[in-house]
């Protein structure tokens, strides 16, 4: 188990001071000004070293994404854009930083800016997040007063945050829908390539990353790139702020120790399973994104990159949603697909029309109103959006549709027969 020393999230759960005051009591900016002084490449280096990974879901290396920011400037702005538009189900990490712990959010925005040679860092916050925001804004104004922040301020780089409130859509998430949001507008995602680090916000050289991996940055410097990977295994270093809900006896946020078996985490964290680890019937490891694994194969599952890609899941935004026995899981999927058809932005066949006609077969299978071979339908058309659409969403949609097939198929074919016995006992002709 993590040491409370090591946690880098000091007020996760705001029991405590989260004023500049209180956030520098606990150790945050802290020599920020000598970070900076040691130069943008030290800092690259560092974060590249350190084996960060983005804490949105993607996972991609952090140190890698800001060294594709060019060096020289071609006269355009080069902007940080802070993805605080939370929005995966059962995610809410990002939330908690932002309204008990901002500062750490706030001192990473400087560093970061300062290593890709921003002068102006966005934080783009989920619409529904009205507290958070207001947080967030009191702690950058706080910061203004302090001559942090601004032109001509005592860490010698000029820097100014502007919180951005979003509307309320899922898709606002994807970075650059984010980015067409920001320029006032519709959400929409474009193409990739070119990325934004080449042509992002205003077309001009932008680094899109999400507040968990901003926040830790400061503290990943202070403390040193072999400090971060002394946790975790290899290409999974770091601590990790990880949400668990559903079926467990106490659900919370908390920061670990990347890899952490399963086990550990919930029976220390959680207070374990609701009735038990035998009542437990299937987790989604990473946030609604991906797909689910059946309680027995999770029982031994180690919390990082590979060991849930090798369960055919992924870490994803590490918001672990537990399921026990009571769960009717064909109709927790057939949820998450209504999710996905709703938030769908329409741009791409695939995920307008995919979403749509997987939510209505799901409708039926959660009745049992369907035929057998339509579950092996259902599968040929999720595997027709995955990878067929312009963002990620659409791999979205398909994967929990898939993770339900490959683990739960029994219990559709068990409601089928069901609903065809009783509709044969009530006189139904029923099709071949
Ligand atoms: P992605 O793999 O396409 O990109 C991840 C990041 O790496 C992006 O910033 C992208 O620009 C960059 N990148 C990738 N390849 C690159 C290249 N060749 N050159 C330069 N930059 C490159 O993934 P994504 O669509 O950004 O994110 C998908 C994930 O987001 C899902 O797996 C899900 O877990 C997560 N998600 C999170 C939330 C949330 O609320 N935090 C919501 C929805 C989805
Ligand atoms: Fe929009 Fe879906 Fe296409 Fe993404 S995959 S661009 S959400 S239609």
């Amino acid at each position: 188990m993590l040491k409370d020393q090591d946690r880098i999230f000091t007020n996760i759960y705001g029991l405590k001071d989260k004023s500049l005051r209180g956030a520098m009591a606990r150790g945050h900016w802290d020599g920020t000004k000598q970070l900076l002084e040691k130069g943008r490449d030290w800092i690259v280096n560092e974060v590249k070293a350190s084996g960060l990974r983005g804490r949105g879901g993607a996972g991609f290396p952090t140190g890698l994404k800001w060294s594709f920011m060019p060096k020289e400037s071609d006269g355009r702005p080069h902007y940080l854009v802070v993805n605080a538009d939370e929005s995966e189900p059962g995610t809410c990490k990002d939330r908690d930083i932002m309204r008990h712990d901002p500062h750490t959010l706030i001192e990473g925005c400087v560093v970061a800016s300062f290593a890709m040679g921003a002068h102006t860092a966005f934080i783009y916050v989920r619409g529904e997040f009205i507290r958070e925001r207001e947080a967030l804004q009191a702690a950058i104004d706080e910061c203004y007063d302090a001559g942090l922040l601004g032109k001509n301020n005592k860490l010698g780089y000029d820097i100014d945050i502007v919180v951005h409130h979003g509307a309320g859509a899922y898709i606002c998430g994807e970075e650059t829908a984010l980015l067409e949001s920001l320029e006032g507008k519709k959400g929409q995602p474009r193409l990739k390539p070119p990325f934004p680090a080449n042509m992002g916000l205003y077309g001009c050289p932008t680094t899109v990353n999400n507040v968990e991996s901003i926040a830790v940055t400061p503290t990943i410097l202070r403390r040193g790139a072999a400090w971060y990977t002394g946790f975790g295994r290899q290409n999974n270093h770091g601590t990790k702020l990880y949400s668990i809900s559903g079926h467990v006896n106490r659900p919370c946020t908390v920061e670990e120790a990347m890899s952490i078996p399963f086990h550990e985490l919930i029976e220390k964290h959680c207070g374990g399973i609701r009735g038990g680890w035998d009542n437990l019937l299937a987790v989604i490891p990473g946030g609604s994104s991906v797909p689910c694994v059946p309680g027995a194969q999770m029982k031994d599952a180690i919390m990082d990159y590979d060991g849930l890609r090798e369960l055919g899941s992924g870490l994803g935004t590490a918001a672990v949603i537990v399921m026990d026995k009571s769960t009717d899981i064909v109709k927790a999927i057939w949820r998450l697909s209504a999710f996905y058809k709703h938030e769908s932005c329409g741009q791409c066949t695939p995920c307008r029309e995919g979403t749509g006609w997987m939510m209505r077969v799901m409708e039926r299978m959660v009745k049992g109103n369907a035929q057998k071979r339509e579950i092996d339908m259902l599968f040929q058309v999720s595997k027709q959006i995955e990878g067929h659409t312009i963002c990620a969403l659409g791999d979205a949609a398909a994967w929990p549709v898939q993770g339900l097939i490959k683990h739960f198929r029994p219990e559709m074919e068990k409601r089928i027969d069901q609903y065809t016995a009783n509709a044969m006992a009530h006189g139904a002709v029923l099709e071949a």
